[in-house]
């Protein structure tokens, strides 16, 4: 059985405890994971906070700290086959995702890499002719990261890049549900030169290393991506030492389809939108809102392509759907299926959780025309299609922003300014007009209402990681 180990102050090390680490395709325990509990946890933030402020890395010019950034996107690229095969090994993610995935991972490394040093101080023109005042911009401080099991090396770039790029120093906490590519990827940081301290991995349960972490003193920041329950026990554990937190939380986002629409645009987004990464995504397009005339047929395009999807082995590249992370997840799904069903969603597709070893579940449709039904309102987090009709624009409105999460959204249209009308009256961080899905390191993502509270990507992710001081002189 493969071992994996922290990485704090810059060496390698078993936790205090170990856990075994199950293959989401088969059940069988394939790796041991370490467990850090509240003693690793001090290490590591004593670790982070001496090398802020007391290391090599304190001195470092921010034009050498990008050129150790750009050194770790090189050595994501070049490791890609090892850290794509271990996401997919841990946490059931097929492997044409995060091998794709992987190469966005680095681009977010080179884009903050190039920020590193231009980030600007100011000088304020005051009404004092005998004095100059000016800000300079300092790293927030120590940061603790903590992120959940899908997608955990984009997950932890949008923080990683920003943070360093800023001049902080961090402790990154690894899902214990598939920590394997952040224990692995930890390597790389130490081969990119990051000096020690600057960077500490470690994996462990929420209830004792993310408590830990997130009420320890010298944390200053804390930036959470996971559901809203641990958020707040996260915001809870910040409030006794005042750290600041950004959260990127849940979603249930509405994908929108008018009857004007290119349909097989649409229908290909929502396959993607809602079966990708087996509907473990944050922004997955879980609740089609369709005008009544396309309904029926765009429902059976949906249902044919749903029940076309290979579902397989995740480490087979002709894999489309594979495995759910645990089985306390498939359960959950499952669950949540089962009691839409009671409240009068009509299957249309999937709903059945087959038997056997792995955590699968097929690809899901619910008709919940009529209905109220948890299937609108809670986050399944797994391959299933809430549906829901509408006649008019104003009541597509009122149902996509009827939820209270508020992270992504997408509307399918070919009229113009309607899609305007929906860009401003939505109540979503992101909205993709004809598409879905889109990223990139320089457009801004976050959520409002339950979805969270900051942004991730872009320039203003930098800046997240200063603080301003003022400085005034006598001249
Ligand atoms: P989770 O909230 O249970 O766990 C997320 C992380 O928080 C894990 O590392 C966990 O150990 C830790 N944690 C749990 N309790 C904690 C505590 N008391 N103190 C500190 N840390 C604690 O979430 P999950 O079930 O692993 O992941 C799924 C959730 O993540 C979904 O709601 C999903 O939408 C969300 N998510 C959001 C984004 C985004 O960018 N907005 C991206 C991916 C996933």
């Amino acid at each position: 059985m493969r071992r994996f180990q922290h990485y704090i102050a810059g060496q390698f090390a078993d936790g205090e405890a170990r856990f075994e680490s199950l293959d989401p395709a088969t059940g069988a325990a394939w790796a041991e994971m370490p467990e850090a509990r509240e003693a690793d946890v001090n290490s590591a933030v004593e670790a982070a906070h001496s090398a802020l402020y007391d290391g090599p890395w304190a001195r470092m010019t921010a034009s050498e700290r990008g050129r150790l950034l750009y050194r770790l996107a090189d050595l994501v690229a070049e490791n890609a086959p090892v850290l794509a095969e271990l996401e997919t090994r841990d946490t059931g993610k097929i492997i044409r995702e995060t091998s794709a995935q992987i190469a966005y991972v680095a681009s977010y490394y080179r884009y903050y890499a190039g920020l590193a040093d231009k980030i600007e101080g100011s000088f304020l023109p005051i009404d004092k002719p005998d004095m100059d005042v000016w800000l300079r911009r300092e790293p927030v401080g120590v940061v603790a990261m903590i992120v959940p099991w899908n997608s955990q090396l984009f997950l932890s770039a949008v923080k990683i890049g920003p943070a360093l790029a800023a001049g902080c120093t961090l402790v990154l906490k690894a899902s214990e549900d598939g920590p394997a590519p952040l224990l692995e990827f930890a390597r790389l940081v130490k081969e990119a030169g990051f000096p020690e301290g600057v960077v500490n991995i470690l994996t462990g349960f929420g209830a004792s290393c993310g408590a830990a972490l997130t009420r320890h003193p010298k944390v200053a920041h804390i930036a959470f991506t996971g559901g809203p329950e641990a958020a707040r026990r996260v915001v809870a554990n910040s409030a006794d030492n005042l750290a600041s937190t950004s959260l990127e939380l849940g979603g249930k986002s509405p994908f929108i389809v008018f009857a004007d629409a290119d349909l097989t645009s649409a229908v290909n987004a929502q396959v993607a939108g809602i079966f990708a990464a087996t509907g473990q995504s944050c922004v997955a397009g879980s609740r089609l809102i369709i005008e009544r005339p396309v309904k029926d047929e765009f429902l059976a395009r949906l249902k044919a392509k749903a029940e076309a999807i290979r579902i397989g082995s995740p480490l087979d590249m002709a894999t489309e759907v594979g495995p759910l992370a645990t089985r306390r997840q498939q359960e959950h799904v499952d669950r949540l299926v089962q009691a839409s069903v009671s409240a009068g969603a009509r299957l249309v597709t999937g709903g059945v959780k087959p038997e056997g070893p792995g955590n699968y579940y097929p690809p899901t449709i619910l008709d919940c025309d009529g209905i109220s039904s948890l299937s609108l309102t809670e986050e399944f987090f797994g391959p299933v299609l809430s549906v829901q009709s509408f006649e008019t624009e104003a009541e597509a409105l009122r149902l996509a922003n009827d939820t209270r999460y508020g992270l992504a959204s997408g509307v399918f249209t070919q009229n113009l300014a309607r899609a305007h009308r929906f860009s401003r009256q939505i109540r979503a961080g992101v909205v993709w007009l004809n598409t879905y899905r889109a990223v990139s390191p320089i457009a801004p993502f976050g959520g409002y209402g339950l979805s969270g509270h900051g942004r991730e990507g872009g320039l203003s992710a930098v800046l997240d990681y200063t603080r301003t001081k003022t400085v005034w002189l006598t001249t």
